[in-house]
């Protein structure tokens, strides 16, 4: 225990001890270290966490404890405006510094550009550090010095800039001389109240540990195989770090140097497509909520609530795409193939605008990260930077059968399709009378019949398209 004032340690999404450089500055000032997590659902503006991301921070911050408690300290909880609990923190005290690792989400930027200025008045140090990505987003920008729109410059540019190698974790923190009193854990009441995330438990181990073993196990076993495996939803061809990177149990600086440049480039690439979203983020800051591309806000888009509903169901009739959305319900994850399958049918079959499937996706994903889901449903929609074009328009058949050919992730999720032989899995409809009833399927009551047809739906998106365009 240290009689000096401590310095305060904020924690954000950077839920580890390892690779995590406010913590290593703050420890070598030779002070007493006073680590805090502050719930601030307003402060989170449009986007506070959903809650399959509840279910994760809750089981994170108790791993955070438990490792600070093993260096002899631990975490305080407090809950409320950051600016105002950390403002009384520091009074409460006397703490001399706040240190804390950036996030670069629009609103949370501008949060803490208010909070350093009011601490700095208060006569308290601030200092802030990138911990969440390669490069800070202000030090990346093109040859005429504006953002990248364009992923293959923005990668060459990337390797060029070269990485920080990570850091280590420290062997003791000094505690302060008294702790302040903080909150359970348990009062921020972020599990849910229902059964529905029993089994994600099983799926996953949130913390710094969970996502080291993670990223252990896929480097010496898959990584191998990523780009032979990673559009095979029905293996493990993924490394499935994303809620990991998200929370910041793990740097991206750590799985870049896991990695050899050379041989584990395709998987590099990835990590870099996450660096991307989070540069579109930080300069197009009104991305989560409208287009890029200014031309799509006037997109004829026909919401219909229950066609999104039986969407978020996993009922189209579409078997893989009830298989993702069930996977995602089931388990807080979905497989990339897949998501873009399934996120293609919203926004182009059902003709479902893209920022309720971003909503949704927002609420049930355990890696919800407002960079990467914005970017993934813009490009999906094809109204963001480097996107898919609009007029391609995945079909969930022949996507099923090419990803998914010998069906076991689509009989995994949609069992009561499972006895269908192959040539009709991904089209039931199609299946003759007594295939369906020998396969047990009583199709509009057992299984859906497919919610629109696929030949007519896609030609209503080219229309759509083309009145958007006219
Ligand atoms: C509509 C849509 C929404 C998405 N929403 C999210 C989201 O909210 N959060 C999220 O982390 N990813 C999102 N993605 C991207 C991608 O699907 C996931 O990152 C990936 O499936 C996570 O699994 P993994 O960790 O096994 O990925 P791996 O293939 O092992 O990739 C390694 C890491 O690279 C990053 N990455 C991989 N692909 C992408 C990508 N296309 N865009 C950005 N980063 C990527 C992730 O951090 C990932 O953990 C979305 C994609 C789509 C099409």
């Amino acid at each position: 225990m240290s009689e000096h004032p401590p310095v305060i340690l904020w924690f954000r999404r950077d839920l580890r001890l390892a690779d995590n450089p406010a913590l290593q500055q703050a420890c070598e000032g030779g002070q007493a270290v006073l680590p805090v997590f502050v719930l601030d659902e307003e402060g989170e503006g449009d986007w506070p966490e959903g809650a399959a991301s509840k279910w994760w921070l809750h089981h994170s911050l108790s791993a955070l404890d438990k490792d600070l408690r093993e260096l002899g300290s631990r975490l305080l909880l407090l809950k409320g405006a950051a600016d105002e609990a950390l403002a009384k923190l520091c009074g409460e005290t006397g703490a001399s510094g706040v240190f804390w690792n950036r996030r670069y989400e629009p609103s949370i930027v501008a949060r803490d550009t208010a909070l350093k200025k009011r601490l700095a008045e208060q006569g308290v140090q601030v200092r802030s550090f990138n911990g969440s990505l390669l490069q800070s987003p202000l030090s990346v920008t093109n040859k005429s010095g504006t953002p990248f729109k364009v992923f293959t410059p923005f990668w060459k540019h990337i390797q060029n800039l070269g990485t920080r190698e990570p850091l280590g974790k420290p062997q003791a923190l000094a505690a302060p001389a008294s702790w302040p009193k903080g909150e359970a854990l348990e009062s921020f009441g972020l599990l849910p109240q229902l059964d529905w995330a029993d089994a994600f438990g099983e799926e996953w181990t949130p913390g710094e540990r969970g996502g080291q073993v993670a990223l252990a196990v896929f480097r010496e076993r898959y990584v191998g195989k990523y780009s032979q495996q990673r559009d095979t939803p029905a293996v493990r061809g993924v490394s499935r770090l994303s809620p990991h990177l998200h929370f910041g149990e793990l740097s991206p600086n750590q799985g870049w140097y896991a990695m050899d440049r050379q041989e584990h480039e395709p998987y590099l690439r990835q990590i870099a497509w996450r660096e991307f979203a989070h540069h579109l983020l930080f300069h197009f800051t009104d991305t989560p909520a409208k287009p890029l591309r200014p031309e799509f806000e006037a997109f004829p888009w026909k919401p219909d609530s229950r066609l999104l509903e039986a969407w978020q169901k996993g009922q189209t009739g579409y078997p893989i795409v009830d298989a993702g959305m069930r996977e995602l319900w089931k388990t807080g994850w979905m497989h990339n193939r897949v998501r873009m399958i399934a996120s293609s049918f919203l926004v182009k079959h059902l003709l479902q605008p893209w920022q309720a499937g971003a909503q949704w996706f927002w609420d049930t994903l355990v890696d919800a990260d407002l960079a990467n889901n914005t970017m993934g449903w813009q490009w999906v929609a094809g109204c963001g930077a480097d996107a898919a074009p609009y007029f391609r328009i995945f079909n969930p058949i022949t996507q099923g059968e090419r990803f998914d050919g010998g069906g076991d992730y689509t009989r995994k999720w949609v069992p009561e399709i499972a006895g269908l032989p192959d040539k009709y899995l991904f089209k039931p409809w199609e299946a003759p009378a007594n295939v369906l009833e020998k396969a047990g399927i009583d199709l509009g009551n057992t299984y859906p019949k497919p919610i629109v047809d696929h030949p007519r739906a896609r030609q209503a998106a080219l229309d759509a398209y083309a009145a958007m365009k006219a």
